[in-house]
């Protein structure tokens, strides 16, 4: 096994290799990271639900009702009543005729994606779509075609000058998990219904965050309707774990007979369904999470701009300070956490290369405090790094 050696060896040589660093207690805005009490600036918990002692009082209850594992995939006899009334709620919740569960996103994308489409089949890819997006694509054999990161002018000449033989599929992030930027969402829909083409987005970010009701980006473009796939988690802003597709009932009956990736595994454990269920409960009936959280997002994302960091094109939660190279990106978020900020560094080949950065998540349950805390450290770190800084 030598070749790996030498392989983590040059992962090492880029400053490449990643670590497990450990948590201890619950999620939030602070958390107990390898041993030591932090401000948390990374996770995906938006609304602070993670934590919430009313999700966790949903699985006790189910736990106690349902038990703990699923026992097997929900075709054979792992087909619980909770997996059936949290897909009730999430159908109705993005207002489509039916949803299916699976047991992560990833797993979600590696499962919609080759059940619809195949080798005779072409697939256009927003250039920084999701791994599991592109993962998904390999594995259904489909012609990949990428268009620039959410060029609508490339996408529709690509359109236009691909044959007309087989089927049509415009797949994209609709909040993009590293740089926090929105899809253009209405012009994407658009240029699918004149050049006949189908439409799935991948509303991980989003839901829970955008549009007036937290439907996710297809709501906050008033969309509803007309995207035929949805697929979203559960796992970021609604608390819990796992994944869903929505869409009409053929889509979800096609999903049940075809999708290796729901057919093949265990059904997701019945009180993390149940935890989901009350995570969008809350979502419904508590906007009041979602104006903090945007406000919190304001309030940071101008603070950094201000102090000429680049940001990108942020405007959701996820904000990304791009640093450039590695060992920059590595430096800053060491210095973060010498102040008791944590922020982890992103490098390549999560991103493209030269765009190493620091990814901040802004939650609702973040503090006033917390935040200035945050810049006040940021401004900080940053007389002390060079950096590259939009002018
Ligand atoms: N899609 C996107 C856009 C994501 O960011 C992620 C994970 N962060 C996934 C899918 C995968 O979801 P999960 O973590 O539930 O596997």
């Amino acid at each position: 096994m030598e070749f790996l050696n030498q392989k983590m060896r040059s992962l090492d040589e880029g400053n490449l290799r990643r670590h497990l660093r450990r948590v201890e207690g619950a999620q939030g805005p602070r958390i107990r990271f390898e041993g030591r009490q932090v401000l948390n600036f990374c996770s995906n918990n938006y609304l602070g639900l993670a934590d919430d002692p009313r999700l966790q009082a949903a699985a006790v209850q189910c736990m106690h009702d349902q038990g703990l594992g699923s026992g097997a995939s929900r075709l054979i006899c792992g087909n619980f009543s909770a997996h059936e009334r949290l897909e009730q709620k999430i159908a109705r919740f993005k207002n489509t005729e039916r949803a299916l569960l699976f047991s992560s996103g990833y797993l979600a994308n590696l499962g919609i994606i080759p059940a619809l489409f195949d080798r005779h089949d072409i697939v256009f890819s927003d250039r920084l779509n999701h791994a599991s997006i592109i993962d998904g694509i390999i594995l259904s054999g489909a012609q990949m075609r990428r268009y620039p990161h959410k060029d609508v002018l490339a996408l529709e000449k690509m359109l236009r000058d691909c044959s007309p033989a087989g089927r049509k599929v415009i797949i994209t992030d609709t909040v993009f998990s590293m740089d926090g930027d929105t899809a253009p969402l209405d012009q994407i829909v658009a240029l699918a219904e004149r050049y006949e083409c189908l439409v799935m987005v991948d509303e991980a970010h989003a839901t829970g965050v955008l549009g007036p009701e937290g439907q996710g980006a297809v709501e906050h473009f008033g969309l509803q309707g007309r995207i035929p796939i949805i697929m979203g988690t559960l796992s970021k802003a609604v608390g819990s774990f796992g994944a869903y597709c929505c869409g009409s009932e053929t889509l979800i009956e096609f999903l049940i007979n075809k999708a290796r990736g729901f057919i093949y595994t265990t059904a997701l454990p019945p009180a993390i369904a149940a935890a989901a269920y009350q995570g969008l409960e809350i979502i419904e009936q508590e906007p009041q999470r979602r104006e903090s959280l945007w406000a919190n997002t304001f309030f940071v994302l101008q603070g950094l701009r201000k102090m000429g960091f680049d940001t990108a094109e942020s405007q959701t939660p996820i904000i990304p300070v791009i640093l450039g190279d590695v060992e920059t990106a590595l430096d800053f978020s060491h210095r973060l956490m010498e102040a008791g900020i944590l922020v982890t560094a992103i490098r390549p080949p999560t991103v493209p290369k030269n765009t190493a950065r620091l990814r901040i998540t802004v939650t609702a349950a973040h503090s006033p405090k917390d935040l200035e805390y945050l810049l006040e450290q940021m401004a900080f770190i940053q007389k002390k790094v060079c950096i590259n800084q939009r002018s």
